[in-house]
């Protein structure tokens, strides 16, 4: 087997054209948010569909400002997956809600809409469904649901901008209330640090900008502009969640070359899925016919029958080979502040824990070349034949 140098597990994609774009920024003398912030908001909204686009500086600030948006506070609950990054738990934790987790379709990873109707109760007020990897959740069931029970539904699209159910995009202002996505530096398209609301409604997205802002009346950022006034009110306790023309800048360069980035995480995808379907030491990430998958993450699940080693060592034995993998996502529920909270034992959510214990998320960017996937396939499937029971 050719010798290679360590392949990450994740690597982000940029050329000349981000340095461009923060050059230009800085040169022009403006670095937070201004021209730079409207254009990619323009552009995402675009992309997706959505009516309306605000840009924050992360996804978790896009959560909470949902949330809040919604009019979640103190006594409210909000049923969520417990198959998630901390973000997800943390905003409704913010605004003083609960996180009420509902089990996951062990196939899909996502919420799964029978065990979210059990949990909906008399102080429901949101649905949080995540779009695991980039996998769409089963937005018809969640938004019958929604609809019955009057609860709004935010989704956590952190994984999902260029994910789609038919022909409507995650994001598009119809399928969810608010959508939140992530610009952080390992998602499908990267500002650094950055997030996004998209939403239908033209109001709620004024209310999100100005609690962005400190709750400042209407376009306070133009404040330092030509035409701009040194007059604002404090109309409500807002946060200090804006996205900067830097970031934006690079966000910018990024979505020139978005179509691209995905048609590669695609044909890496369905390279992955084609060498290791005969494999029976895995399973491989579902996909649902009629949606687009994002592939932010390619998540394997070991199976613990036919492999005589613990996911543990499994990546250490890739490790050990120079092969970068991460596991997503350990069980929220279950992480101390969790338990010691809200009392949650291990099996109160059974198959999050279950397809957590066993899951692994292989290199998948735009920048992996043919020559170091075919390496990771190798030791992969090398590794799982060493120790097959
Ligand atoms: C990355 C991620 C977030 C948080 O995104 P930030 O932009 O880092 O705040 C939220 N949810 C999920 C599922 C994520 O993977």
């Amino acid at each position: 087997m050719r010798a290679c140098r360590f392949i990450p597990f994740n690597r982000p994609w940029t050329d000349g054209s981000e340095i461009a774009e923060v050059t230009e920024s800085i040169r022009s003398g403006w670095l937070t948010t201004g021209p730079k912030v409207r254009r990619f908001e323009d552009s995402v909204a675009r992309l997706v569909g959505a009516r309306n686009a605000v840009a924050v500086n992360s996804c978790t600030a896009a959560l909470h400002l949902s949330l809040a948006a919604a009019g979640i506070g103190p006594g409210d609950e909000v049923v969520t997956s417990p198959y998630t990054f901390a973000a997800t738990g943390e905003a409704i934790l913010y605004l003083g809600a609960r996180p009420v987790f509902a089990d996951i379709d062990p196939v899909t990873l996502n919420l799964d809409p029978e065990q979210v109707r059990r949990r909906i109760g008399r102080r429901t007020r949101a649905l949080l469904p995540v779009h695991i990897a980039g996998l769409p959740c089963d937005m018809t069931a969640l938004r019958a649901l929604a609809r019955r029970h009057r609860l709004a539904i935010i989704d956590d699209a952190a994984h999902a901008l260029g994910s789609a159910i038919g022909r409507r995009s995650i994001g598009d202002g119809r399928l969810a209330d608010m959508t939140c996505f992530s610009f952080y530096a390992t998602k499908n398209l990267t500002t650094g640090e950055g997030g996004m609301v998209t939403c239908g409604d033209a109001r709620t997205a004024e209310r999100i900008r100005r609690l962005s802002l400190h709750g400042l009346s209407r376009d306070a950022w133009k404040r330092y502009a030509r035409g701009g006034t040194w007059r604002y009110d404090i109309v409500e306790l807002g946060f200090k969640y804006n996205l900067t023309d830097v970031a934006a800048g690079i966000g910018l360069a990024q979505l020139s070359k978005f179509r691209a980035m995905q048609r590669v995480r695609r044909r890496l995808a369905r390279e992955y899925t084609r060498l290791l379907k005969a494999e029976e030491a895995f399973e491989l990430p579902a996909e649902v016919p009629g949606t687009t998958h994002a592939w932010h993450l390619y998540i394997l699940r070991m199976r613990p029958r036919v492999l005589r080693l613990d996911r543990a060592a499994f990546i250490e034995a890739l490790r050990v080979r120079g092969i970068g993998t991460s596991v997503h996502f350990m069980p929220l529920h279950l992480f101390s502040f969790y338990r010691r909270t809200f009392g949650y034992r291990a099996g109160s959510h059974p198959h999050t824990e279950r397809e957590s214990a066993r899951a692994i998320s292989l290199p998948l960017y735009p920048g992996l070349t043919r020559a170091e996937q075919g390496h990771v396939l190798d030791v992969l499937i090398d590794t799982a034949r060493r120790y097959r029971r």
